[in-house]
């Protein structure tokens, strides 16, 4: 077998392994980098990136539906259709432009990539199985950046008419029926996506509310938009039996509250229940690593519990987010390069892509915070907003938490059309250590969204402007 000798080998493309890789390369480290599918993982073939797509076509399809009814914008069409087989082909030549970047970055950064499937045979050692043959790799560092799978359920194995996420991006005709097991993420923006396209949903999500991540406020309208879309919501309600047939699904379904089983029968059933790390098939069983609650055990800097052996990104557990992969991948690429970097949780973002569009960073609200003395939280809505009126989305409010005695800015939250691009705000204000004089301070462009921020700041020092 041939061998190949690097200083670095990194064990998975996805956002975590392809930017390691890329600053290792950067920063003159040998580098190897191995996977056995398209680069970019599951966000950029199966995740982020599609399902965006998909939510935007699908946006597009339900405002452009809405204008063929009279409406107050003076706008007429007529009756809009979609032909979700173009939107599909759309979407893969985005995603397949984005495979050729990464691949481009890569090679920019003197990264050598390996297509193959890489099994560790130690920490320092591994066989690459390609087209051609096998190779080994030997290294002095290992990255382990395998991500992870969708969590199927018994019963409701993913075959035929059991979609996992990956399955429902490649559908090509809208469906007419769906059921959603899981309200989280995934279940959310996609099911979210097909109904606005005119598939009749049903969601069913074990837990007491949807989206049980965010506050209630956050997701109030959330909720409303799924109901305005004749979708019915099912909560603490677990799918107990299924079965596919070759033209639909039939499920039942308990729910705990009322102590009732229902059957529905839809033509897909969309199984979102959460993901898990990738432990099989890349060689865990040869190597001395920590495992702690399904994930592969690491320490601030990235550092496994095995020498020079490091692992990031979804592999190494919540938030399974690829913002939080990259930056690990960064971190640790620069550790290796000899920094003494560690991993700094104030500021990730958590974005969901429903309409409206959730975020939150730093320090999520609770109910009990309105007791507290200890912080400020005030709201500023967007009704009081004059851009998002002249946008027609006056749904929606920006929340700050801060300490009542510094006034240091400990949590931002905003639910909204768009409000997504609000996280830039929110992270900065939170890495720079704002306080709320910081944020009321910054003159904000008028006429924005963006001055909800401020105003929000503004209210929590009792002097608001605008409302
Ligand atoms: P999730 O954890 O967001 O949601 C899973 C939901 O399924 C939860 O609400 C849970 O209560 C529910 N559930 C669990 N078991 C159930 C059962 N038997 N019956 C009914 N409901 C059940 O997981 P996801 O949506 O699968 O997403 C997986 C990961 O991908 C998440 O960790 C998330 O971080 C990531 N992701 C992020 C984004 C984003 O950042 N916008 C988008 C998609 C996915």
């Amino acid at each position: 077998m041939d061998v190949v000798k690097t200083k670095v080998l990194v064990l998975g493309g996805g956002p975590a392994g392809y930017v390691c890789a890329i600053r290792a390369g950067q920063l003159g480290l040998e580098t190897v980098l191995v996977d056995s599918g398209k680069l970019g993982g599951t966000c950029l073939n199966v995740g982020c990136i599609p399902s965006k797509a998909l939510i935007h076509s699908a946006q597009v399809f339900s405002q452009t539906l809405a204008l063929s009814e009279q409406n107050k914008l003076g706008i007429e069409t007529q009756a809009p259709r979609i032909d979700l087989a173009q939107t599909v082909r759309w979407k893969n030549s985005l995603v397949a432009k984005l495979n050729s970047g990464v691949a481009g970055l890569l090679k920019k950064a003197n990264v050598s990539v390996l297509s193959g499937t890489g099994v560790l045979e130690d920490g320092k050692s591994c066989v690459v199985r390609q087209q051609s043959g096998e190779i080994m790799v030997k290294s002095e560092h290992t990255v382990i950046a395998t991500g992870s799978e969708p969590i199927s359920l018994p019963g409701l194995g993913f075959g035929n008419r059991i979609l996992s996420s990956s399955d429902a991006l490649a559908l090509t005709a809208v469906p007419n029926s769906m059921v959603v097991v899981g309200g989280g993420y995934i279940g959310l923006e996609l099911g979210g996506a097909f109904a606005r396209m005119g598939t009749r949903l049903t969601i069913v999500e074990a837990s007491e509310r949807l989206l049980p991540h965010y506050d209630e406020q956050l997701t109030d309208p959330v909720v409303k938009h799924f109901d305005a879309l004749g979708s019915t919501v099912m909560t603490d309600a677990k799918v107990i039996s299924g079965q596919s047939t070759d033209d639909g699904v039939a499920l039942k379904v308990h729910q705990e509250s009322t102590g009732e089983t229902a059957d529905i029968e839809a033509d897909y059933a969309l199984v979102t229940v959460g993901r898990k790390a990738l432990l099989d098939g890349w060689g865990l069983d040869a190597l001395e690593l920590d495992v702690e609650r399904g994930y592969v055990a690491i320490d601030e800097s990235g550092l496994t519990s095995m020498t020079d052996v490091w692992a990031i990104g979804d592999v190494t557990g919540e938030p399974m987010l690829a913002h939080r992969a990259m930056a690990q991948g960064e971190m640790v690429a620069d550790n290796i390069g000899g920094a003494k970097r560690i991993f700094d949780h104030v500021s990730i973002p958590e974005i969901c892509f429903t309409q409206p569009e959730v975020v939150q960073v730093g320090r999520p609200y609770s109910i009990a915070d309105e007791q507290d003395d200890a912080v400020i939280v005030r709201s500023f809505p967007f009704a009081a907003n004059g851009r998002s009126m002249t946008m027609q989305e006056s749904d929606g409010f920006v929340r700050v938490i801060a300490a009542s005695d510094t006034k240091l800015v400990l949590g931002l939250q905003a639910v909204g059309g768009e409000v997504s691009e609000l996280s830039a705000a929110f992270s900065l204000a939170l890495e720079m250590g704002a306080t709320l004089e910081d944020i009321a301070g910054t003159i904000h462009a008028h006429p924005t969204r963006s001055e909800a921020f401020q105003e929000s700041a503004l209210m929590a020092l009792q002097r608001p402007l605008h409302l």
